[in-house]
């Protein structure tokens, strides 16, 4: 798949690219960017072990809360883009900042990044918005939890409101249950983000993700995706941030996505401009496709990881403009996406004990891998002052690769996989088995 031709080069400058942040998702972002022949250095701040193995990049090791310094460094550097990759500066006002100072940003302000920072203010957003999602209640403290809990004929999933790396969700079985996620959630477990509560009716369906790149007017789709965020096989046990992805997704029929359009895209897009909210970023919508159709699970604020990593590969070398163009507000709305035949998988390998404690600083060793349309991209590595690549982080590596179809994708990846080692390493083998013909007759 590509962005067609009608994205055009703009005319600004395009040589520097500034991304913030240090996982997988920025690697293949700064990998799909150093394509175009336009741009001569992608800057990564902090990146990783990995950062410098991509053409044209380069790692600059400062404290991007030291916002002295940072500023310093871009203006010596004459950064012409600035791409902010994970939530939490995003959450802070990062973006903000830079624009004040007069840099082109992708990446949406706090306001717009409050989409995901607060689970009740997006649900009310969504309720003001009419857009499809599972009915809740914003709950402030135990006891009104409670009453709700005990007085609910419908079963619950709790939520802290704000940021909780992913953990702030629970899935209770039952009533007690659900009032001791509430608890733990009130007892501070994920800090000021567990002031409030979000108790929410449990819906049911597969989920799948939809991105949007905005521009504050317009808006371009990217290709759909699905990804494993359950540990083991089967997709069973604890939530992860995700331990492997595949796109497209076929559960996105043209009429389900059509839906999708209309009932949450453009209603999000629209809600956002009367909230006088200018949006210039990725929207992520994660969504539930239940028997009464698709519903908002959540939105984000940038790109989900490992689904990045996984459609990243799909981009041609106009990727680059489409970021250039949300910065500066000027989509035209046209840029419409060709398919190709090509599809993409990422599987992702992790450290032992991860989601939970895990050790770091373990070697990686890569043999000969297939690099026809493959690619490795590092999500916790560092390197050490040898230069030897080591563990850094529960999710370690993403071993992404194209194909005609799922089945040879993950063939290919797989036969990479068994060329990596490190100690402790540890993925699924069933990543995209809901496309994978092996597991057809499972599903
Ligand atoms: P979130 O961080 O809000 O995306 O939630 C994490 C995961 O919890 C989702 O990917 C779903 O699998 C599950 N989940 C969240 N909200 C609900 C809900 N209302 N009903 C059922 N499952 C949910």
């Amino acid at each position: 798949m590509s962005i067609n031709s009608s994205c055009s080069r703009s005319f600004n400058r395009l040589e520097k690219i500034l991304i913030i942040g240090n996982g997988g998702r920025e690697n293949s972002l700064a990998w799909a960017i150093q394509k175009n022949e336009l741009v001569k250095k992608v800057y990564l701040i902090p990146g990783n072990g990995g950062s410098e193995r991509i053409n044209k990049c380069e790692r600059i090791k400062i404290d991007i809360n030291n916002k002295n310094e940072l500023i310093e460094k871009i203006d010596s550097l004459k950064i012409d883009l600035v791409v902010i990759g994970p939530e939490i500066p995003l959450a802070n006002g990062f973006a903000d900042f830079l624009r004040k100072k007069g840099f082109k940003v992708f990446g949406p302000g706090r306001d717009g990044a409050k989409l995901e920072f607060s689970k009740s203010w997006a649900k009310e957003f969504m309720q003001d918005a009419n857009i499809p999602t599972a009915n809740f209640w914003k709950v402030n403290s135990l006891d009104e939890a409670q009453k709700i809990i005990y007085s609910s004929s419908i079963p619950l999933v709790v939520k802290a409101d704000g940021l909780a790396s992913g953990k702030g969700v629970f899935i209770p079985n039952s009533k007690d249950e659900c009032l001791r996620a509430a608890e733990t959630i009130f007892n501070g477990k994920f800090g000021k983000s567990g002031n409030v509560v979000v108790l929410e009716e449990k819906i049911q369906g597969p989920e799948v993700s939809v991105f949007a790149l905005c521009d504050g007017e317009r808006y371009v789709l990217l290709p759909t995706a699905q990804d494993h965020k359950r540990l083991n096989e089967k997709d069973k046990g604890p939530n992860t941030g995700g331990m492997g992805a595949y796109s497209p997704t076929p559960l996105l029929t043209k009429n389900c996505l059509d839906k999708v359009i209309k009932d949450i895209i453009e209603p999000t897009i629209n809600e956002l401009k009367k909230k006088n909210i200018v949006y210039q970023g990725v929207i992520y919508f994660g969504l539930m496709i239940t028997k009464s159709g698709p519903k908002v699970i959540e939105y984000n604020c940038r790109f989900g990881d490992p689904e990045c990593q996984t459609i990243m590969p799909l981009m041609d070398q106009n990727f680059v403009f489409l970021l250039e163009k949300c910065a500066m507000g000027n989509l035209t709305g046209d840029e419409k996406m060709n398919y190709s035949d090509k599809v993409s998988g990422c599987v992702i390998a992790t450290s032992k004990g991860y989601p939970n404690e895990y050790k770091t600083g373990f070697p990686i060793k890569i043999g000969k891998i297939d690099s026809t349309d493959c690619q490795i991209f590092d999500s916790g590595t560092s390197l050490s002052k040898s230069g030897e690549l080591l563990t850094d982080g529960g999710r370690v590596l993403s071993i992404v690769c194209q194909d005609k179809d799922f089945d040879v994708v993950f063939e290919k990846a797989y036969k990479n996989l068994e060329k990596i080692n490190f100690d402790g390493i540890y993925f699924r083998n069933d990543i995209g088995h809901q496309v994978r013909k092996k597991f057809s007759q499972e599903n």
